[in-house]
């Protein structure tokens, strides 16, 4: 099969490599949609440092082409989370098949430990990262990390159960009343799915960003107002006007920035709650005036990974139509054209970057 592999900063090379062959309780899965992350483009350019070489992508979609010998008859799932079965997410009952869509979930959790316990299983002790290789024309998988795609969900669709479920565990925490104002900065794809989900919770959405086109596209995704987050204030004062001197009720950051952050902390209204959704690249600091969270009583909190639970609900929203993702597709590549996929992110042209089977 062939499958890109990351030799070092800005170096993968597409290559011939022995098919992966299924153990025991696992599925070979044919890749038929792998989305371009961020973190995939971390590696590629060398800010998180990397295992050279390796095959990175973590947001795929795609179909079992066999099973590990083992395990034809198997359920599949896991004990502790019922919720990774076959049927879990609306997809037909029964036991795993050559032939069934599938999308994957990259995290392995134990279902027993503490945090697992308490409901915090994107903070499971005993994790298992499973490198899913997703940028490759096949990849092995456990089945339990498998969820089985209903008929109306597309490959493509069903690559975004990763980056969306991620944003439903930091929904978890974002308090959204109906009509509530919430604010979302950056309108890139994870800023887009912020949008819908937030409009789906009921709320009035703000969307700011830099990019004229992509607020755009936020206008598709549901956002009830725009602006343009210019150089002189950032849109501070637009989005003060927007909320009617008051602000707004939630503050999402997607941008991983130290100075947008910062700004974004400045824009809260009074009882705000303001979700730093993005890491810092390098690592960042910000100054934080202790007014803020104490006379405004803004809350600051922020969110990472996801639960097999947020997985499974991701996969409802985009079966019901409750999240489209449509409008987020910017650009498809052939696998052979890896590195301008990885470019095409890296540049922030468009949105997101898909590699799809021919
Ligand atoms: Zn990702
Ligand atoms: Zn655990």
């Amino acid at each position: 099969m062939r499958a890109a592999r990351l030799y070092g900063v800005g170096d993968l090379r597409v290559e011939e490599v022995p098919d992966p062959r299924p153990k025991a309780g696992e599925a070979l899965v044919r890749i038929h949609a792998s989305g371009v992350c961020p973190s995939d483009i971390r590696s590629y350019t060398g800010v998180k440092a990397t295992r050279e070489p390796w095959t990175p992508g973590h947001e795929i979609a795609g179909v079992i082409v066999a099973l590990g010998a083992d395990a034809p008859d198997s359920p599949g799932g896991s004990p502790a989370f019922p919720g990774s079965t076959p049927e879990s997410s609306g997809g037909a009952a029964g036991p795993w098949g050559v032939g069934d869509r599938v999308a994957v979930d990259w995290r392995g959790v134990c279902g027993v430990c503490r945090q697992c316990e308490r409901g915090a299983a994107n903070f499971c002790q005993n994790v298992v990262s499973y490198p899913i290789a997703g940028f490759a024309d096949l990849t092995t998988m456990p089945l339990r990390q498998l969820r089985r795609l209903p008929d109306e969900v597309s490959f493509e669709a069903a690559s975004f159960c990763e980056p969306l479920a991620c944003v439903l565990n930091a929904h978890r925490t974002i308090p959204v009343g109906l009509g509530a104002d919430v604010l979302v900065v950056g309108a890139g794809p994870i800023g887009l799915l912020h949008t819908q989900v937030a409009a789906g919770r009921g709320a009035r959405v703000i969307v700011l960003d830099r990019l004229a086109d992509r607020l755009d596209v936020a206008r598709t995704c549901g956002a009830h107002d725009v602006v343009v987050a210019g150089d002189d204030d950032g849109g501070a004062a637009e989005v003060r006007e927007l909320t009617e001197g008051y602000g707004p009720d939630a503050v999402i950051v997607t941008v991983g920035i130290p100075s947008v952050i910062q700004a974004a902390l400045t824009m809260a209204g009074k009882n705000a709650t303001v979700n730093l959704f993005a890491g810092t690249h390098p690592k960042g600091t910000i100054a934080v005036n202790p007014d803020i969270p104490h006379y405004d009583q803004v809350s600051i909190n922020g969110s990472h990974d996801f639960t097999p639970h947020d997985f499974s609900t991701a996969l409802r929203l985009l079966r019901f139509g409750m999240v489209d993702t449509a409008p987020l597709v910017s650009h498809r590549f052939d696998l052979a054209d890896i590195t301008k996929a990885f470019e095409t992110t890296r540049a922030q042209t468009g949105l997101k970057s898909i590699v799809v089977a021919g």
